[in-house]
C-alpha cells in the first residue's frame, strides 16, 4: 500500500515506518523535524519536512491509500503549562490533515491514541468502554481527535483506528527513543545507567500498591508496530476502531528500577520523590478486544527484554 506516515521521523513512527517498508509498503513520511530526528527516517521512506497544517499539498501529490498518523506532542507536563501548543498541534493538525485526506480522497487513517484518554481508572484492566476523563491537556487533545475520527467515519466513510497506547518500550529496527527533553522512566533510569545522569527520582512510595510504587502497563515498540499492520487495513469504511495498546500486566516502578539494574549491572542510585501531580496509581490495560479481532499478541513482554533493548540502543548511540 502507498502510505503516509506523519511523525515519522519521532521514535515510535520510525520504527512504524521500517515495519511498513519491511512490509513492502511505499512509505511517505511526513514531519516537521521539530522533536523528531532527519536521521530516524528509515532509508527507503521519502521525508517530507511540512507540518501537518501544510499537509495538503503533500497529500495532493503523494496520493496516499492510507495515512499513519503520529505526529504530535506527547508531553504531559508541557501540557499543562502551555496548552495551547496540544489544541494547535494536535487537534488543529489532525483536523487539517483530516481535511487534506478528504480533499485528495484519502479516507484510511491509524491513529496514535494514548491510555491518558481514560484519566484515573474506576476498574482496572482498563478496557474501551472505561468512561474517557482525562485529567490532562495531552490526553484530552488526543481524545479530542478520537472523537473526530468517529464523526469523519460516519459522515464521510473513512475507515480509522485508533491504538490507545500505554507505556511504550525497547527499541527496533536500530531505532529508539531520544527525546530533547526526557520524561519517561526507562530513558531517564537509563541515562542513569549511561553515566550521564546521577540518580533517578522514584516519583512517590505511598500509593495503594504492593511495594507503594506506581504500576504501568509497558509495551515493547516492535509488538506495538506489530499491531499497526494489522490495523491497517482492518476497518471497513464508515467504521472507527478503538483499541487499547498493552501487554496486559502491571510492573511497578520499583520492579523497572529492579530491572535496569539486571540488565546493565549498575547499581542504580535511586532518590525517594514525591508523587508527581496526575500520576493514577495503576495503569494496567485489556488488550482483549485487539486481540480477539485481529489475533494481537504481545511476544515481548518481559520487562528485561523491552529494558535489554532501549539499553543497547542507548549505548549504540
Ligand atoms: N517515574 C518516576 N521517575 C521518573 C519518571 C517516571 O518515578 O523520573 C514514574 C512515573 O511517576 C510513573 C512511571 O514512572 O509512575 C512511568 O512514567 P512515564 O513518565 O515513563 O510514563 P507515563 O506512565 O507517565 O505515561
Amino acid at each position: 500500500m502507498r502510505v503516509l506516515v506523519t511523525g515519522g521521523a519521532g521514535y515510535i513512527g520510525s520504527v512504524v515506518t521500517a515495519a511498513l517498508l519491511e512490509g513492502g509498503h511505499e512509505v511517505t513520511v511526513l514531519d516537521d523535524l521539530s522533536t523528531g530526528h532527519e536521521d530516524a527516517v528509515p532509508e527507503g521512506a521519502t521525508l517530507v519536512r511540512a507540518s501537518l497544517h501544510d499537509s495538503a499539498p503533500v497529500l495532493a501529490d503523494v496520493r496516499p491509500e492510507a495515512v499513519l498518523h503520529f505526529a504530535a506532542k506527547s508531553l504531559v507536563g508541557q501540557s499543562q503549562e502551555s496548552p495551547e501548543l496540544y489544541w494547535e498541534n494536535n487537534v488543529g493538525g489532525s483536523l487539517a490533515l483530516l481535511e487534506a485526506m478528504r480533499a485528495a480522497g484519502c479516507r484510511r487513517i491509524v491513529f496514535s491514541s494514548t491510555a491518558a484518554t481514560y484519566g484515573e481508572p474506576e476498574e482496572v484492566p482498563i478496557l474501551e468502554t472505561a468512561p474517557t476523563r482525562p485529567t490532562n491537556t495531552y490526553g484530552a487533545s488526543k481524545l479530542a481527535v478520537d472523537a473526530m475520527l468517529t464523526s469523519y467515519a460516519v459522515a464521510y466513510d473513512f475507515a480509522a483506528v485508533s491504538l490507545r497506547y500505554f507505556n511504550v518500550g525497547g527499541a527496533a529496527y536500530g531505532r529508539g527513543e531520544r527525546h530533547a527533553t526526557e520524561t519517561h522512566l526507562i530513558p531517564i533510569a537509563l541515562q542513569v545507567a549511561a553515566g550521564t545522569r546521577e540518580a533517578l527520582t522514584v516519583y512517590g512510595q505511598d500509593y495503594p500498591t504492593p511495594d507503594g510504587t506506581c504500576i504501568r502497563d509497558y509495551v515493547h515498540v516492535t509488538d506495538l508496530a506489530a499491531a499497526h499492520l494489522l490495523a491497517l487495513p482492518a476497518p471497513a469504511p464508515g467504521e472507527h476502531r478503538i483499541y487499547n495498546l498493552g501487554s496486559g500486566s502491571g510492573f511497578s516502578v520499583q520492579e523497572m528500577v529492579d530491572a535496569v539494574r539486571t540488565v546493565t549491572g549498575h547499581p542504580l542510585p535511586v532518590v525517594m520523590g514525591p508523587r508527581r501531580a496526575g500520576d493514577p496509581a495503576r495503569l494496567v490495560a485489556s488488550s482483549e478486544r485487539i486481540h480477539a479481532d485481529l489475533g494481537w499478541t504481545p511476544v515481548h513482554t518481559a520487562l528485561t527484554a523491552i529494558v535489554a533493548d532501549a539499553w543497547e540502543f542507548a549505548q549504540r548511540r
